[in-house]
């Protein structure tokens, strides 16, 4: 492939950059980083919003659904630009998981009536796919649906349900027989989260966050329309939306970010008379996650190509989760010694900045949140299973 930049592309990437720069509220973001009360939901609709508008919400999507059309190098200069600037993904619930779904699987009044509306923001999505015996084998999952005349009535557990305090609607796998196959009897269900029977609880994680919960459903009743594809095939479309949940799942645009961020603070950080840059324990450390960086761009990139020919992701998508979290965790590491106890010390209400360092709760919350990327989108031991069975035959 070539990323050689074109003069078309580098007058993209200025209209990229401006639009950001100009659109982008970094006020507000750092506010809603220190924002303990976790009412983050308006700050990142308003930002997807502009998105949208611009029409630049979904640039993986097919241009008929409201793709954006890009070349592969578009696509990456808008990730570059975006890593570079510390800019957030948008939230991938509806954009990058259901949405895909609904337009390969869905039938036209699915489409018509879910594809507007994850693409303008209007609606927010989760994910109900994992229960509490249904991780990594997630085809033992329990929460059953029996269809009563037009509706089915769903019962059963979710846990682990990112941002299901703001959803409007969850995309569920749930049991529709028990006669065959585990993997056969499943059924991929849209339900509203609005549904009499459906209760969220929260989850607080070690960085002191709400973004997970459990999802209870008591006799919900859904309407057979929002059955996406057949009865009992839900299992196929469960692993097309977790193949492209992985491939995005690399995170190198945020990786390059978080890289730069670091090596500015080690530059200002003085240690024994020295900037911590200049150690070369530190430098060693330094070099060696960002040689494995590069090389897993180049690989994304890869992979970004053969999808623009028509390709799927396959299981590469796997090797890109493992590397990209593995990358992802060693990046924080070095930044949470970097800040040192500075991190833990801003854990009570303290202005961010009032010890001299505004990046350490941000380094905090990185290290503490980003152990749990080696374990979402299905953990790294299980992704090192998919490439034993599927790349390498064993
Ligand atoms: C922050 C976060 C957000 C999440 N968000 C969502 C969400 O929005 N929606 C959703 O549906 N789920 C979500 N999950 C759930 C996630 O997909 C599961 O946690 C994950 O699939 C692992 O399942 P489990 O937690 O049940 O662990 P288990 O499957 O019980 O695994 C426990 C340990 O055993 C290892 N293990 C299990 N099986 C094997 C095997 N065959 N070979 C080798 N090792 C194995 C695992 O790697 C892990 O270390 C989220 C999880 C986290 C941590």
């Amino acid at each position: 492939m070539d990323v050689k930049f074109t003069n078309d592309d580098l007058a993209f990437r200025d209209e990229v950059r401006t639009f950001f720069e100009e659109q982008f509220d970094f006020d507000l973001a750092k506010r809603v980083l220190n924002d303990k009360s976790g009412d983050y939901k308006s700050a990142i609709v308003a930002w997807q919003k502009k998105l949208y508008e611009k029409g630049w919400i979904a640039p993986g999507w097919p241009v008929e659904y409201g793709g954006t059309g890009w070349t592969i190098t578009q696509r990456y200069i808008f990730e570059c630009e975006r890593g570079r600037l510390g800019i957030p993904d948008a939230v991938p619930f509806g954009l990058k998981m259901v949405g895909p779904v609904i337009y390969t699987f869905g039938n036209e009044q699915q489409k018509e009536k879910f594809l507007p509306r994850i693409l303008s923001s209007d609606d927010w999505w989760c994910q109900g796919y994992s229960e509490p015996g249904a991780g990594s084998d997630l085809a033992s999952l329990q929460t059953s649906a029996e269809l009563e005349g037009e509706n089915y009535i769903v019962n059963g557990q979710k846990v682990w349900t990112t941002f299901a305090q703001f959803a409007d609607w969850i995309f569920c796998l749930v049991r529709t027989s028990k006669e065959i196959r585990k993997q056969q009897g499943i059924s991929f269900l849209l339900i509203d989260m609005k549904s009499p029977g459906v209760s969220v609880k929260p989850i607080i994680t070690i960085d002191g966050k709400h973004s997970l919960n459990e999802v209870l459903f008591e006799n919900v009743k859904v309407p057979i329309e929002n059955l996406i594809g057949e009865q009992d095939k839900g299992w196929t479309y469960a692993k097309a939306l977790l193949i492209h949940e992985r491939a995005g799942i690399a995170e190198v645009a945020d990786s390059r970010s978080n890289l730069n961020s670091l090596k500015l603070h080690a530059a200002a950080e003085i240690s024994g008379g020295a900037p911590i840059l200049a150690d070369p324990v530190f430098q060693m450390r330094l070099s060696d996650v960002e040689t494995e960086l590069m090389a897993l761009e180049y690989t994304e990139l890869r992979a970004l190509a053969s999808m623009a020919e028509g390709g799927m992701p396959g299981p590469e998508s796997s090797f890109l989760k493992i590397k990209g979290t593995e990358i992802r965790q060693a990046i924080s590491e070095l930044a949470l010694q970097l800040v040192a106890y500075y991190g833990g010390a801003l854990e009570g209400n303290l202005d961010p900045g009032a010890l001299g360092h505004d990046f350490a709760s941000k380094a905090r919350v990185d290290y503490m949140y980003g152990r749990a990327a080696s374990i979402y989108g299905g953990s790294n031991e299980v992704q090192r299973n998919v490439i034993a069975k599927m790349v390498l035959g064993v």
